[in-house]
C-alpha cells in the first residue's frame, strides 16, 4: 500500500494575497493551506495526503466536522476524506498537524521518527476506498498474480527530484481514464499455461463480473494466444455504474494502457505495445480493443512540457478541453507520463499529473483553522 500520511517538515511558507489568517505549507510537491503564524520552515509535521480516511471515533480530529461531511468507506467505517480544497484562489491539497501535537495527545508514541516514516497504522488512518458500485462489486477470486506488476503510478508530487533528475527523458503522454484498472494475462509454455482476469488488486476469474465480461466481449485471452507471446494486457474499464460514468457511456469499454511481456519481465516501450496493440487488433474479429487517447507520442516532459510544480498541474488542467474518448463535456482527470527510455537503474519511469479543477469537482476537507 502508497504512503500516504507520513512524517514531513515545512519546506516553506508563502503567504496569499489579501489573506491575513492564511498562508501556504510547501511539502515536496504540495501546496497545504495552513493557519498562520503556526509553523516555520524546518518544522517537524504529520502531512496527510488528499484521499487520507480519518475515522470519525478519533477525538482529536473532530475540528474536520467543520469542513467535510461524515462519509462511510467500503468496509462500512464512518470518517473523513481528506480532498482537494480551492480557499482564496489557492489550491491546498492534504492535512498537516504538527508531530509534537500528535505525541503529547498519545496518538504517537514518544520517540524519534525519520523522514517519510508511515505513521497511518500507529494513527489508524486508511486510504479511502469508496463503497463499491454493485457494477464492480465482485468476490476476490485471489491474489493478484505476482509475475505481473499491478497498475499503480506514482503522483509527480511526490518525486520532484524528476524536474532535476530526469530533465533528459522522454516520455509518452495519455490521457487518464477515470474507471477501473484491469489487467487480463496468458501465459503459456512447453503445453503448460495459465490466464487469468484480474481487477486492480485481485485475480476475479472464476465469477461473473464486469472484468470477465470484458475479457469475454474482446475475446483478449484468445487474441493474446494468437500473438504466440506471453502477454499481460493492461487497461482501463469505463462506462456505466463505473466511477459515476462521467464519459457518458451506453456499454463497459476497455481502453489499454500497458502491455507487460511475462517472459522478458518489462513492459513494452510505448512503440512496440502501439504495434502489438494492433496485432491483437487484426487477429479477430471482435469488436475492438481501444487505446487510452496518446496526447503526446514524445515529449521532453521536464524541459519542454514544464519545468516546475505549477507548470506541470497547468499542463494537467490546460492541455485537453475535454476527455478525447467523449464528444460530451467532462473535465479531463489528469495525463500519465510513460518514459520512452531507462532511467539509471534500468527501469522506466511512469507518474500521474492529476488535473486538480477534476478534485475540485468533489467535496472537501483538509482544513484546520
Ligand atoms: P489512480 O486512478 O489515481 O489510482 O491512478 C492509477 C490508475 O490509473 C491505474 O491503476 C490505472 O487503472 C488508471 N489509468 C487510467 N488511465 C491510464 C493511463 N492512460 N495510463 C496508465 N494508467 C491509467
Ligand atoms: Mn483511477
Amino acid at each position: 500500500m502508497r504512503n500516504f500520511c507520513y512524517i514531513q517538515q515545512i519546506e516553506r511558507l508563502l503567504s496569499i494575497e489579501n489573506a491575513d489568517k492564511i498562508e501556504i505549507a510547501k511539502i515536496k510537491g504540495w501546496n497545504i493551506v495552513v493557519e498562520k503564524g503556526v509553523y516555520k520552515p524546518g518544522d517537524t509535521c504529520v502531512y496527510f495526503e488528499i484521499d487520507s480516511f480519518i475515522p470519525e471515533s478519533i477525538p482529536f480530529f473532530s475540528f474536520l466536522s467543520k469542513y467535510s461531511h461524515v462519509k462511510t468507506d467500503a468496509t462500512g467505517l464512518r470518517g473523513y476524506v481528506i480532498k482537494t480544497v480551492k480557499l482564496r484562489g489557492v489550491v491546498s491539497q492534504g492535512l498537516i498537524v504538527p508531530l509534537d501535537e500528535l505525541i503529547d495527545k498519545g496518538l504517537l508514541e514518544y520517540r524519534q521518527y525519520w523522514l517519510e516514516e508511515g505513521v497511518s497504522d500507529q494513527l489508524g488512518i486508511k486510504l479511502y476506498e469508496r463503497p463499491e458500485n454493485p457494477t464492480l462489486r465482485v468476490q476476490p477470486g485471489g491474489s493478484f498474480p505476482s509475475f505481473i506488476p499491478k497498475t499503480d503510478v506514482d503522483r509527480l508530487q511526490n518525486h520532484i527530484e524528476y524536474f532535476d533528475t530526469l530533465k533528459d527523458m522522454q516520455f509518452e503522454v495519455t490521457e487518464k481514464l477515470d474507471g477501473t484498472s484491469c489487467t487480463i494475462y496468458y501465459w503459456g509454455n512447453d503445453g503448460f499455461s495459465c490466464q487469468g482476469v484480474c481487477s486492480r488488486n485481485y485475480d476475479v476469474s472464476y465469477t461473473e463480473n464486469v472484468y470477465t465480461a470484458i475479457e469475454k466481449k474482446y475475446n483478449i485471452i484468445d487474441r493474446i494466444k494468437r500473438t504466440a507471446r506471453n502477454l499481460a494486457i493492461q487497461g482501463e474499464i469505463v462506462g456505466p455504474g463505473i466511477q459515476n460514468n462521467l464519459y457518458r457511456l451506453t456499454t463497459h469499454a476497455f481502453y489499454v494502457f500497458d502491455i507487460y511481456d511475462i517472459d522478458k519481465k518489462t513492459h513494452l516501450s510505448p512503440v512496440e505495445r502501439l504495434e502489438v496493440f494492433h496485432l491483437l487488433n487484426s487477429v479477430d474479429t471482435s469488436p475492438l480493443l481501444q487505446h487510452v487517447p496518446v496526447v503526446f507520442t514524445i515529449c521532453h516532459a521536464f524541459k519542454d512540457a514544464f519545468t516546475n510544480m505549477e507548470d506541470a498541474l497547468d499542463f494537467a488542467a490546460r492541455t485537453l478541453p475535454c476527455s478525447k474518448i467523449t464528444p460530451s463535456w467532462t473535465t479531463v482527470e489528469g495525463f500519465v507520463f510513460k518514459s520512452i527510455g531507462l532511467d539509471a537503474k534500468h527501469d522506466r519511469v511512469t507518474f500521474k499529473v492529476i488535473n486538480n479543477e477534476y478534485l475540485l469537482n468533489s467535496k472537501f476537507v483538509g482544513l484546520r483553522f
